[in-house]
């Protein structure tokens, strides 16, 4: 079977900022075509859950505490790219809008829940490496 990287917080694993359980996307047709492999890529660039939110601001990304966390978000991103490596992964299928996992819109940098067009840093990361990035709305493009 095709192994897949997927958002670990779309498999309901409590890893988002808040630490809570959010939105999660029914694998079980997806588990019949492809091996799931998870990554949190702002877990896996070192910070902890829960966690002040960050939203990207240009190229950086900033907490809304002021913090710079773009190192932390692009060893996650390296991270991720390495699991690709690892199991061959050829398509990402990551969490919509997060400063990390979002793919074609994410938060614009002013905590108010307003949308930009863009990337977040582990999707633009990957999308930049030949890896197809989709995200949870496209769920039907694998099925
Ligand atoms: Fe989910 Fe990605 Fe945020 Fe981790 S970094 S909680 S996988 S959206």
């Amino acid at each position: 079977m095709t192994n897949i990287l997927i958002s670990a917080c779309l498999l309901g694993i409590p890893c988002r900022y808040d630490g809570a359980v959010g939105k999660t996307i029914n694998i079980s047709h997806l588990r019949e075509k492809y091996n799931l492999i998870p990554v949190c890529p702002e877990i896996y660039g070192g910070l902890p859950t829960p966690r002040v939110p960050g939203e990207r601001s240009g190229d950086s990304v900033i907490m809304k505490d002021g913090t710079d966390v773009t190192e932390n978000f692009l060893r996650g991103a390296r991270a991720a790219y390495e699991l690709c490596l690892k199991f061959d992964c050829k398509i990402a299928l990551l969490k919509a809008r997060s400063p990390s996992c979002g793919k074609g819109e994410i938060y614009d940098g002013s905590f108010t829940g307003s949308l930009i067009a863009g990337d977040g840093v582990t999707a633009e990361y990957l999308i930049e490496r030949g890896i197809e990035v989709l995200c949870e709305d496209e769920i039907d493009k694998l099925l």
